[in-house]
């Protein structure tokens, strides 16, 4: 067993969390099945009163998949909080399959203190955004915490974190980043310079958690390499972090080869909580996403459910678990490879448009991942939102100004020759960016010519 191993979480636990119990009814949910079990316990509806009774799919190719009258009528009934049964041995296996070959949590398992199934586990959530909302509310206390977020960050994540650790300074704070996402040496400077309570009796507690996109990062696209998965690994290590890696585009990977290996892949120590989503390679409206990591995490994670949405859809998670059946975990890669493809090709047609139409009014990087291109706009622009609010909407061109994803706190000093957006100059964000968000994943060609057509003219009008 590693050395560093933790086995004690206590400390990474915002107030909140630690006072979640069990909910005394939840707790019945597994004895009910028990055979000979008579249920004047739980709150279940009763089932014959329900109007569904199976349910056929047919899927694109044709083919079709049943749910059949026993999984109907489990998906129909309340469920586990942590999602049902079958899916999450699905999902274990797919995990394993995927992340398990690598070194880390998963790395062979027969080895004398590996990881056994009872140290990892995976929880259902109703989207990977619920289950980061239950991360972070798990782990940061709203008076006192800060957390470490990518400079830009994804707005969805900003969203959260604001209202719970209030928007002042030092709470929510943006790390610089470069065309290889998140930096590394800016973490370390970040946590190396926190103040103490002597220095700075307002500051506060010194950053305990990580959040951080590795793949197709929204909004800027950029994807970590290997190296630098490494690196961010090592300052984690070295300031007692845990890494939240949040990787919806895992699967929209465009480079050539192996894909680069997750931060759960690489976790010796137990320190990641890794999230997954459905959304992005079979459905989004279906919500269906997962945290994969220790199991004392992935428990509290639960609790939280179980105070709150009870538990993801059942017909949601039926449907998904007889496609994936259908499919097994190889036709699943199959399919996710596909997707990719789809990507891929309208990544370079998007880039293509771009380069026609946008050279000398904005530059961007082609991204490895991911559905994202980030622009900066060129020449006099400091901020990109009154722009592409009011004219580039009036022009029928919808896009997202940067600033929508600026932390209110920088870590000042970025010295990258690419700087994505992150303040340069100090502790505090001005809110303003010159930085502009396209997405290339639902428009066709002609579309996306027209359209970064109307941006380069609203540039140009400025
Ligand atoms: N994280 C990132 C980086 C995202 O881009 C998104 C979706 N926009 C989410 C999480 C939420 O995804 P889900 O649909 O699984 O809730």
């Amino acid at each position: 067993m590693s050395a560093r191993r933790i086995t004690d979480y206590s400390r990474f636990l915002s107030k909140t969390s630690a006072l979640r119990q069990p909910s005394a009814i939840r707790a019945l949910q597994p004895l009910m099945n028990l055979p000979g079990m008579i249920s004047l316990g739980g709150g279940n509806p009763n089932p014959s009163t329900f109007p569904f009774a199976k349910a056929s799919l047919t899927l694109r190719n044709g083919e079709s998949v049943e749910i059949g009258e026993k999984d109907m009528a489990a998906a129909l009934q309340y469920g586990a909080s942590a999602g049902s049964p079958g899916l999450l041995s699905w999902l274990k296996q797919l995990q394993q399959a995927e992340h398990g070959s690598k070194a880390g949590l998963f790395r062979d398992l027969s080895a004398p203190g590996a990881y056994t199934p009872k140290d990892w586990d995976i929880c259902i959530g109703t989207g990977s955004q619920d289950l980061l909302l239950r991360t972070f509310e798990m782990l940061l206390d709203p008076q006192t915490d800060s957390v470490l977020v990518e400079s830009p960050c994804y707005s969805g994540v900003l969203a959260g974190l604001r209202p719970h650790l209030g928007a002042n300074p030092g709470a929510v704070v943006g790390v610089g980043t470069d065309e290889h996402g998140l930096r590394p040496d800016r973490v370390d400077t970040v946590l190396r310079n926190w103040p103490t309570l002597e220095q700075d009796p307002t500051a506060r507690a010194r950053p305990r958690v990580l959040y951080t996109i590795p793949a197709g990062g929204n909004p800027t696209g950029t994807t970590q390499p290997e190296h630098r998965r490494r690196e961010l690994y090592e300052v984690a290590r070295e300031h007692d972090l845990l890494i939240v890696e949040d990787d919806p585009y895992y699967y929209l990977q465009y480079g050539e080869g192996e894909r680069a290996p997750s931060f759960l892949a690489l976790d010796e120590d137990a320190r990641v909580l890794r999230t997954d989503s459905f959304s992005k390679i079979v459905s989004a409206g279906m919500r269906i996403g997962f945290a994969t990591g220790p199991a004392p995490l992935v428990d509290r994670l639960v609790l939280h459910a179980q105070a709150g949405c009870l538990h993801p859809s059942g017909i949601a998670q039926a449907t998904l678990l007889a496609y994936l059946n259908h499919i097994g975990v190889e036709g699943f890669l199959k399919h996710c490879d596909e997707v990719a493809d789809f990507y891929r090709s309208r990544r370079d047609v998007f880039c293509e448009a771009a380069d026609r139409h946008l050279k000398g009014l904005a530059e961007w990087h082609s991204p490895d991942a991911g559905m994202f291109v980030w622009f900066r706009l060129l020449g006099e622009i400091q901020d990109s939102a009154p722009l592409i609010r009011t004219k580039a909407a009036e022009k029928r061109v919808l896009l997202v100004p940067g600033e929508s994803f600026m932390p209110e706190c920088g870590d000042g000093g970025i010295v990258s020759s690419f700087p994505l957006g992150a303040q340069e100059d100090g502790s505090q964000s001005t809110g303003t960016s010159p930085y502009v968000r396209a997405s290339f994943s639902t428009a066709d060609a002609e579309q996306i010519d027209q359209a970064l057509q109307r941006l380069a003219a609203v540039i140009r009008e400025g």
